[in-house]
């Protein structure tokens, strides 16, 4: 696969160095939005089959759009739907692309990312910097909800590996008392 997405931009030429970065800067966050969409979309001719029948016999029957955050910003996908010549049904390959993505639409680097601005500030600020520094937009309380899912996850973690090196050991749960529920 291979795609050409080009670059043009306007700067002053009164624009102190500090400008020209913030401009550069902007336009590579448009560049890489753009080329996303783009490799996408080809991926999508190149996964051009039924997922039914796996006939080649397909034909192009509109879009299906999705908007997903990445570590670059806000992207659009309007993803292709493709029907069956052969079978009649309908499919969107992408489906198994996008079935990654996490509180249905943040994707695994952004993930990754708000976990580590969400572990060293305040998740509003995390959001803040995360703007700044990459031009993610993820909301505080997106990075509140990525943050407790993982540490849910990491406890489970804990507990089965503590089941299972130490057998004996097996946590057991409390009877609670009623008064307490
Ligand atoms: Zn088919």
């Amino acid at each position: 696969m291979q795609i050409q997405v080009s670059l043009t931009l306007d700067v002053n030429a009164n624009a102190s160095l500090t400008q020209m970065e913030e401009q550069v800067k902007e336009a590579g966050h448009r560049w890489m939005r753009q080329a996303l969409k783009e490799v996408v979309g080809q991926w999508e001719q190149a996964h051009r089959s039924c997922r039914a029948c796996g006939s080649t016999q397909v034909r192009t029957e509109g879009t299906v759009g999705r908007n997903i955050q990445t570590l670059f910003g806000p992207v659009y996908l309007a993803r292709r739907r493709f029907r069956c010549q052969q079978c009649g049904q309908r499919c969107c390959p992408s489906n198994g692309l996008l079935s990654h993505v996490h509180l249905s639409r943040v994707t695994e680097p952004l993930r990754e990312a708000a976990m580590m601005a969400g572990a060293s500030w305040p998740y509003r600020q995390a959001a803040g910097c995360l703007k700044r520094l990459t031009g993610a937009q993820i909301s505080a309380e997106a990075i509140r909800l990525l943050t407790n899912a993982e540490g849910k996850a990491a406890a489970h973690r804990q507990a089965e590996h503590t089941a299972s090196s130490s057998p004996n050991l097996r946590p057991v749960s409390q009877p609670q008392p009623m008064s307490a529920v």
